[in-house]
């Protein structure tokens, strides 16, 4: 294996670099609530580019060694739908850790064969409009008893709420956590999370058991907590969004900076903290100097990274 840099920020919260990788914003489902996915009417906001996986690999094996061993989220759309999906993997959880964000269309097996547990943490988001729950379940469970980290992710979506709580309770008998995302968009003429009535509120609240869920609701519904403007944030050190192009960014926000693309090699992470100049951050856990009590919990690593 490649050695890291010696130096490769391991002093400073969150202790490693976090990356997250919208490899593609295609996916084969078409949720309602989603800007992305195959939503009629609704454009991809980036084209998907195929430069071949070892181009990617080369890629992320450079950041290994300017870097160190960095937590790679993959996101989209979904990323399993990426061609040689699992392939590319398989390569990159030699020198990196990961986490996923999936609907599971997948078969699990295929990647408890490649993937060491130590080495992975997945977030399935189950869609019941286009998965049945028992499949989505024993899905879930197997990942699970496979000795990975699980959780499920649901979206609230005013017309999804009825069996949200039973889906909750039937995962989290099995050990798995489920946090309800509250939907951010237009549903029946009103703008959403700000059109949830006070009872859906309250359930929402109710049901939003996890400290985690509880800090994701804050946020969306208080205006003044997204107010960043003027404040020193850590996203483009030690964090950086990319997009399926390969451009990367400090962070999701409108104003955030342009760091190069990971396939040439003007890409580079700040080497300072960002002063943010935005008025509606769109991160929760937005890595603000100062309030590392409220963000550093949030950004986990699966066990392999832990404790290095
Ligand atoms: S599965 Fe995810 S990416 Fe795909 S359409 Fe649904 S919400 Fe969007
Ligand atoms: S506070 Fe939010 S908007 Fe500002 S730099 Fe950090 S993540 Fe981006």
């Amino acid at each position: 294996m490649i050695k890291p840099p010696p130096d490769f920020r391991k002093e400073i919260a969150p202790y490693r670099v976090y990356f997250n990788w919208e490899i593609t914003y295609k996916c084969n489902y078409s949720c309602a609530y989603c800007c992305f996915g195959g939503v009629g009417g609704v454009k991809e906001p980036l084209p998907t580019i195929y430069p071949g996986i070892d181009k990617w690999i080369k890629a992320w094996t450079n950041i290994y060694q300017r870097y160190g061993s960095s937590e790679i989220h993959f996101a989209g759309g979904e990323p399993f739908f990426y061609p040689d999906f699992m392939k590319l993997i398989q390569s990159l959880s030699e020198i990196h850790t990961m986490e996923f964000s999936t609907n599971l269309f997948w078969n699990p097996e295929e990647f408890i064969k490649i993937i060491k547990p130590g080495r992975a943490r997945i977030g399935v988001s189950f869609h019941p409009e286009f998965v049945s729950f028992e499949t989505f379940f024993l899905k879930s469970r197997k990942l699970k008893e496979a000795g990975f980290e699980v959780w499920v992710n649901y979206v609230a979506y005013p017309s999804a709420m009825e069996g949200m709580e039973k889906f909750k309770k039937e995962f989290e008998d099995c050990g798995i956590l489920m946090s309800i995302l509250p939907f951010k968009g237009k549903y029946a003429g009103k703008e959403y999370p700000e059109g949830y009535s006070a009872q859906e509120r309250e359930h929402l609240k109710r049901l939003g058991t996890s400290v985690w869920t509880e800090k994701t609701l804050d946020f969306a519904f208080d205006k003044n907590k997204r107010n960043t403007c003027n404040k020193l944030c850590r996203m483009g050190q030690m964090y950086a969004k990319i997009r399926p192009d390969g451009q990367a960014y400090s962070c999701c926000a409108g104003g955030a900076l342009k760091l190069g693309s990971i396939l040439e090699d003007s890409f580079s992470l700040l080497e300072n903290p960002f002063l943010c100049k935005e008025t509606d951050c769109p991160c929760w856990k937005c890595m603000l100097i100062g309030k590392e009590d409220h963000w550093l919990a949030h950004w986990p690593v699966p066990p392999d990274a832990r404790l290095k």
